[in-house]
């Protein structure tokens, strides 16, 4: 055999055992307390928004990685939310909630069970009204001090829920800023005082690059479906997971998720054998143009 066929080969075989690497993890419903755990990203941006990945795209790419349930939550739009609920509905690889990240100046806040745009021109406590009248819940994203500025206390009193863990925390550590992973506790204390209730929610916030669920919620609902993740985030039956595996919420629900989601962070003898492909194919493509 010739070189340059060897590496139509090499390329035959790494494609093949690409796609093999690329299977959909089945998801596992583990049984805790009563409940079925899943896990969730509530601020997710998408294509026909600032996103990079196609809509029906999503609900695949949410069970590569783990995920039972996202939110579609692009700036100030329900668009790209809607045809990815509609895409997940098709294929049922995980539950896709519509919802839209309302963009105003002094607050960011995630709406998700939306039907209908919610304005970001309106106060934030009038924009939690919007959310929960249309059957939503309504989550400060990212709301560290630099983000979060409204001096609307009335908002924290109706909140479902407040990220605790985002990537921004880890950026931050880069970079030496502040420690805003600290800010976020500070926001979720503050808020518990006057609002006991309050879900620890753990977003990726997904733009471009980034990792889809690198940060994520682990839900105890009583049913496998929108109502029943919805339901479980307004009772506060939620935990926060950030990207170094620190868990945010109830500590008698802290304890319950800990041993269940133990090295959920899995998959990297998948990543190695899509490694190997890639480096199979570009040795094949070398001997193939080499030796042609
Ligand atoms: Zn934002
Ligand atoms: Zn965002």
């Amino acid at each position: 055999m010739t070189a340059g066929r060897a590496g139509r080969w090499l390329i035959a075989i790494a494609v093949l055992m690409g796609s093999a690497a690329d299977r959909v993890p089945v998801a596992e419903r583990v049984p805790v307390d009563g409940y079925t755990l899943l896990a969730g990203d509530f601020h997710v941006h998408s294509f026909f928004g600032d996103g990079g990945l196609a809509p029906w795209e999503l609900a695949r790419e949410a069970r590569r990685k783990g995920l039972d349930v996202i939110a579609v939550t692009n700036h100030n739009q329900l668009f790209g939310a809607r045809v990815a609920a509609r895409a997940a509905a098709f294929t049922g690889e995980a539950i896709v909630i519509v919802g839209e990240e309302i963009t105003a100046s002094t607050y960011h806040m995630i709406g998700a069970g939306l039907t209908e745009r919610v304005d970001w021109r309106q106060p934030a406590s009038a924009a939690v009204r919007a959310v929960q009248s249309q059957g939503g819940v309504a989550i400060a994203a990212h709301p560290v001090r630099s983000s979060w500025t409204t001096a609307d206390r009335e908002a924290l009193g109706l909140l479902d829920g407040s990220e605790a863990a985002h990537p921004l925390a880890l950026l931050a550590a880069e970079t030496g800023e502040a420690l805003k992973g600290e800010e976020l506790l500070e926001f979720r204390q503050s808020v518990l005082v006057h609002n006991p209730g309050l879900a620890a929610i753990g977003s990726s916030d997904f733009h471009f690059g980034g990792t889809l669920g690198l940060c994520r919620t682990f839900l105890f609902v009583d049913e496998v479906s929108q109502a029943g993740v919805l339901d479980a985030i307004r009772a506060g039956r939620t935990v926060a997971r950030d990207a170094n595996g620190r868990l945010t919420g109830d500590p008698m629900l802290v304890a319950l998720v800990q041993p269940a989601v133990k090295g959920d962070v899995s998959g990297s003898a998948t990543r190695l054998w899509s490694q190997l492909a890639v480096w199979l194919t570009l040795t094949g493509l070398v001997l193939a143009l080499v030796f042609r």
